[in-house]
């Protein structure tokens, strides 16, 4: 991604195609407000490029779009106009290109209670991928493929993980097994939305450590979606501010928070509880960053 340009939908910023990437472009969403002959628009015009081992944030308050833009990438939802385009070329529609699409493109959702069946065990959410991907190294079991993924999320002894339920495990242990299940494809290209909001405080920095060990080990191209204006600085390389449907400002992550330009971003960074919190958050990142992810 390049650290180039800093201005809001400038013509110099539009996005190459091509090249391993997954491409968002001109993409307006629009929904119809029930018993009522307007639309909203909850996406205007946005376009960006995730390049492999990048990760880009995605921040605004709540109802600005930023869910809109993941489901929109996930292909749960369709565009009103624009499109979606990895390595170059139109998201396919349906068929085997689509389930190749989704073996590349994987989301952690905000809500690690909601996302995992409560009735089926950890090892049958993470069975499910790999058969559907065939997502398992030459003469590895899909069990051992099981396993290995649990060991890359921190969940060990993983043979006492596997035959749990969602209840038997804390919010951050769920969330670790969402991870898990959304790299088991093989996934190139992360969308984790709010994924650690509904998580203990406590909690949040060992999860989001583990996101960017699993990103420079597995070279991922991560969208992250916040409202966290200091783990957006600290675990992303560039960020887009959205407010109500159009991405205001974006550039380098640093240029953006110590030198916001648009009245919305420094609204929200004053709204932030405060400025020097910003930076010893990022003292508390490194921290916990050196002493390690689990
Ligand atoms: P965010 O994730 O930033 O909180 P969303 O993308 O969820 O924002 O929502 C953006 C806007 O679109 C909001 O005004 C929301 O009410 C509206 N919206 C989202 N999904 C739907 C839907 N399925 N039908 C109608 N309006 C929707
Ligand atoms: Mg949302």
């Amino acid at each position: 991604m390049s650290h180039a340009s800093t201005s809001a939908q400038s013509p110099e910023h539009r996005p190459q195609s091509g090249g391993g990437s997954l491409e968002f472009r001109n993409v307006v969403k629009e929904y119809k407000v029930r018993g009522a002959q307007r639309t909203i628009r909850a996406v205007n015009d946005v376009s960006f490029t995730l390049s492999p081992g990048k990760t880009i944030a995605l921040v605004g308050e709540s109802g600005s779009g930023k869910s809109t833009i993941a489901k929109t990438i996930l292909q749960l939802e369709r565009p009103t106009s624009g499109e979606v385009l990895i390595d170059g070329k139109a998201v396919p529609r349906r068929g085997s290109a689509l389930k190749r699409y989704r073996k590349d493109v994987q989301m952690v959702f905000q809500d690690p209670f909601a996302s995992l069946n409560p009735f089926h065990t950890i090892e049958h959410h993470l069975e499910r991928p790999i058969r559907l991907h065939g997502a398992t190294s030459p003469g590895q079991s899909v069990h051992e493929r099981v396993l290995e993924l649990l060991e890359r999320v921190n969940l060990k002894p993983a043979e006492d993980i596997v035959g749990r339920r969602p209840h038997e495990l804390s919010g951050g242990q769920r969330q670790r097994v969402a991870i898990a299940r959304a790299l088991a494809p093989g996934s190139r290209f992360l969308i984790a939305d709010e994924p650690v909001s509904m998580l203990d405080v406590s909690i949040r920095l060992g999860v989001l450590n583990l996101l960017a060990r699993l990103q420079r080990e597995e070279n991922l191209g991560v969208l992250y979606i916040t409202h966290d204006l200091a783990t957006a600085r600290h675990f992303s390389d560039e960020i887009m501010v959205m407010y109500r449907g159009d991405v205001v400002e974006r550039g380098p992550s640093d240029e953006v928070i110590l030198n916001p330009q648009h009245e919305y971003t420094k609204t929200l960074l004053a709204a932030a509880p405060d400025p020097d919190k910003l930076g010893s958050m990022r003292d508390e990142v490194r921290a916990s960053l050196a002493a390690s992810d689990s």
